[in-house]
């Protein structure tokens, strides 16, 4: 295992070897220096809607990720190395200890190695197509404990299936459920439909703002759980939820925003894309003991659409979309939709600008806008933006 990770002793600080060649991080400067990077930033692209307020950090910048995805290679010695991809193309960056991750992720990976080389489990190769070990996905939560690993592998057959799984769980008691995804093509890092439950059960579970949450493999959930509270809390604040009033959680993954609201009292439709998140929302609502909440799976645009042609009511449009923003078809219908208020979370400020472009078009005025630092040393900015009729 190497080290990658040092510690300046004046600043405490930490400064990472691996610095550009990997893909992980994209700052190297203090922390203050990247979030005033980042105010800088939102200012220049969004004080010309409204005042810009101080960005939210975090007291300590390291190991938030929740969500810990590892590629694995063999070097020259034919020994088995685990990394993620290079910042430029598809070359992995031998990782060993990352400062972004959890800190329970890595030794789980040190064990997936030592196991491929015991039980003779070879990486895959994306060039030739063979071997078997696309790459692992660690979950965590800290809330719960509870931890999930997924094999990702490109065929159904794992060799010593069982011995392999008996030697992770007594290497690491941590872990509470282990699942095989299968993904015989297809980019890499993204998981295939099938999956198949090695032990525990194929889920785990965290509590974000006094709700608690599943969450499968391949559901949509925040990487920063104490930065998600606070921008959860900050698109309630500005929602103002009082009992009755109807929200509309679009794009809402396993229905995190909305189960908050629909705590607050509100009563609210929830519409995504992804099958297994939908799952995971009904599941949520039902864990939480919440009638006043339901889903669609839909393409969000569409679905706003058809509300716009039924005349339906609504007080909130709460918005999360992913980095490239909503779509045309979304925002018409928006403003046909007309409710009070819309609280935009955005992971991308480009698309964000553009979309309060758009807005502005259907009568909405941008009223509040609140940068929260998701992803320290990354250039990511992620914003909560309030918008009125
Ligand atoms: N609000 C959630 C998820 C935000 S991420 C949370 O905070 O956890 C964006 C979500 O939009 C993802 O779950 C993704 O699956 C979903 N998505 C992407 N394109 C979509 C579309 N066209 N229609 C509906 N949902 C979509």
């Amino acid at each position: 295992m190497h080290r990658q990770i040092i510690t300046d002793p004046q600043s405490g600080e930490k400064i990472c070897k691996c610095f550009k060649r990997c893909g992980g991080c994209q700052l190297q400067e203090t922390y203050a220096e990247q979030l005033s990077r980042k105010q800088d930033k939102a200012d220049r692209m969004l004080s010309k809607f409204a005042p810009v307020q101080p960005i939210i950090g975090m007291a300590k910048p390291y190991h938030y990720r929740n969500k810990v995805q590892n590629i694995y290679g063999t070097d020259k010695n034919r020994q088995i190395i685990s990394g993620i991809y290079q910042s430029t193309g598809q070359k992995m960056v031998t990782v060993d200890d990352c400062m972004l991750e959890d800190v329970h992720a890595a030794p789980i990976v040190q064990t997936v190695k030592k196991l491929m080389r015991d039980m003779k489990i070879a990486p895959y190769d994306l060039r030739t197509g063979t071997g078997l070990l696309r790459h692992t996905l660690i979950r965590t939560s800290a809330a719960t404990d509870e931890i999930m690993l997924v094999l990702v592998t490109a065929s159904s057959m794992l060799p010593s299936k069982n011995n392999f799984v008996k030697a992770l769980i007594k290497t690491h008691p941590e872990l509470t459920t282990i699942v095989q995804n299968i993904c015989p093509d297809g980019l890499p890092l993204t998981l295939g439909t099938r999956s198949v439950t090695l032990y525990g059960n194929g889920r785990i579970e965290d509590v974000l703002c006094g709700c608690r949450f599943r969450i499968s493999p391949a559901s949509f959930y925040q990487v920063n759980p104490q930065q998600t509270e606070r921008l959860y809390s900050c698109a309630i604040k500005f929602a103002r939820i009082t009992e009755g009033v109807t929200v509309i959680d679009a794009y809402c993954g396993t229905g995190t925003i909305g189960m908050i609201a629909a705590k607050a009292g509100a009563d609210v439709t929830g519409v995504e894309q992804n099958r297994a998140a939908v799952r995971d929302a009904v599941y949520n609502a039902k864990r939480n003991g919440l009638t006043n909440i339901r889903f669609y799976q839909d393409d969000a645009g569409a679905f706003m659409q058809k509300l716009a042609a039924d005349r339906a009511h609504c007080d909130v449009l709460m918005m999360d979309p992913p980095r490239a923003g909503a779509s045309p078809a979304f925002i018409r219908s928006a403003g046909k939709l007309k409710p009070d208020r819309i609280v935009y979370v955005s992971c991308k400020i480009e698309t964000l600008e553009r979309d309060l472009m758009l807005l502005k078009k259907e009568g909405y005025r941008v009223t509040k806008i609140q940068p929260v630092d998701m992803f320290p040393h990354t250039t990511g900015i992620e914003t909560v933006c309030l918008l009125e009729r």
